[in-house]
């Protein structure tokens, strides 16, 4: 008897010795200094806004995140651009709930999105990303990617940030239930990045739309497929959305006028390059020709619309030629 006690407590001796050690193992990365809030869109529902800027400025955190409490567990959406920033982001909803983060969405892999993945990975989390994601992660691009943001993000980017591949890719509308919450994943192909997905939850009617809505500005049109671009919009438009989280900038309790405000623009862009190259008319004077008057009062309209309109008509031009 006297002996079982003891032997009892030699265990908890070495449990107990274990389970510090284990602690202790667990990696710190170097501590952010960028503030950083919580603030919920809808009940359970939580956004981490990411600050407005370019790639390596304030410590990276320039992606939004989000996060949905549910009595199963928690589901975050995007991992931010580093792991000391995840790590922050693991402090700020701990102040919500200590319950264990189980599964962790990617919009899309990009750097600003998906450095942190490892801080989830490691408390046991499932990823789910769009099934591009792959091709990205086995590309040279990623390795790449990594090497830079080694160098400009530095100590938040380390030796010890890893890519950290999905468990499970995406290649069609899916959805899961959790803790009384509904997750509807729209994967959409390449649009913005290789491979985007959205993600709306209910009940809220919150969608997280990654980088394909940018919210209040002309968005950024680059090489963007924006025949795909529009249809995905209307897509989302309906489905009982109610507040649209972009991948970065604020929260639009107008989702709907939001989208549609992106998608008449692109629309916009297309119609007007479209008769102008069908007309064989040269850019500068298509351009010139076109009443902006609608959108010109926008944030971002005079750096970013004769890019994008120019990106268009070069896009439209390639389609009538059917290449
Ligand atoms: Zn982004």
């Amino acid at each position: 008897m006297s002996i079982g006690r003891s032997l009892r407590w030699v265990w908890w001796v070495i449990l107990a010795f274990l389970s510090t050690g284990a602690r202790s193992a667990a990696p710190s990365y170097a501590p952010v200094t960028v503030p950083m809030k919580v603030q919920e869109v809808a009940p359970d529902v939580y956004l981490v806004q990411g600050l407005a800027g370019a790639a390596t400025e304030h410590e990276g955190f320039i992606s939004n995140a989000g996060f949905v409490v549910t009595d199963a567990g928690v589901v975050v959406l995007d991992a931010l651009g580093s792991p000391s920033l995840a790590t922050r982001m693991r402090e700020l909803i701990r102040t919500v709930t200590d319950r264990p983060v189980v599964k962790v969405v990617v919009t899309h892999y990009h750097a600003d999105h998906i450095y942190g993945l490892q801080v989830y990975k490691d408390e046991g989390a499932q990823v789910f990303a769009p099934a591009e994601a792959l091709a990205y992660l086995n590309g040279p691009q990623a390795a790449a990617r990594l090497a830079e943001r080694r160098e400009t993000l530095k100590p938040f980017v380390d030796d010890r940030t890893r890519l950290v591949y999905p468990d499970v890719l995406v290649d069609r509308d899916a959805s899961f239930a959790l803790g009384g919450h509904t997750f509807a994943l729209k994967p959409f192909g390449p649009v913005h990045s290789d491979g985007d997905m959205a993600m709306l939850v209910q009940p809220g009617g919150v969608l997280f739309s990654g980088d394909l809505i940018f919210e209040g500005r002309v968005p950024f049109v680059g090489d963007a497929d924006t025949r795909r671009w529009v249809e995905v919009l209307d897509g989302l438009l309906g489905g009982g959305l109610e507040v649209l989280v972009p991948g970065h900038g604020a929260a639009s309790r107008n989702a709907q006028a939001t989208l549609r405000l992106t998608r008449e623009y692109l629309a916009f862009l297309r119609e007007t390059m479209g008769r102008a190259v069908e007309e064989m008319q040269p850019f500068d004077e298509a351009y010139a020709a076109v009443d902006w008057s609608r959108w010109k009062d926008l944030p971002a309209f005079d750096s970013a619309n004769r890019r994008n309109a120019y990106a268009v008509y070069l896009g439209l031009e390639n389609e009538a030629m059917g290449r």
